[in-house]
């Protein structure tokens, strides 16, 4: 099968976009659990993302730059830090992190709450 940098491009965004909408749902002060949840999360994608080449790349990034769970912000820098290595590796600009708090919203209602916001 040929590459199509097209659709390569479409699914890194598409995943991005989930990668960070959830670091922005991750709880402010999460249970042990929820960070080995995210903590395995986090290695799976790596693992089992579709563009292998891809999901290469990145386990090398998460062997310098272990995933931070301990809390929702130290994630999403976390997250925004690792993306940001990837881009430098496409020569693609730098993402300001210190911008990353309301950009990524999931649209979604908190589930014990039914009211959308
Ligand atoms: P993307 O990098 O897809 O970003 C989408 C949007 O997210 C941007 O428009 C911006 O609004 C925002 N954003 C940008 N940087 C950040 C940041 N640091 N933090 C938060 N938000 C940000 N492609 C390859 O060709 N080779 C690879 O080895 C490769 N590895 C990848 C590894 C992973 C884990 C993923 C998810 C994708 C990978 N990709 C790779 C795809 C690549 O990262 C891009 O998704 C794709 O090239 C499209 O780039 P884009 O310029 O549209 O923006």
């Amino acid at each position: 099968k040929i590459e199509n940098a097209t659709v390569k491009a479409e699914l890194g965004r598409a995943a991005w976009r989930l990668f960070h909408t959830t670091m922005a749902k991750f709880p402010d002060k999460p249970t042990q659990d929820e960070q080995t949840a995210l903590f395995s999360y986090i290695h799976l994608f790596a693992r089992l993302y579709p563009c292998g080449e891809c999901a290469g790349h990145f386990r090398q990034i998460l062997n310098k730059f272990p995933p931070q769970v301990s809390t929702r912000s130290n994630a999403a820098a976390w997250a925004c830090h690792v993306h940001n290595e990837v881009n430098k590796s496409l020569n693609k600009g730098l993402f300001d992190c210190s911008n990353i708090g309301d950009f990524y919203d999931c649209g979604c209602a908190d589930e014990n709450d039914k009211k959308m916001k």
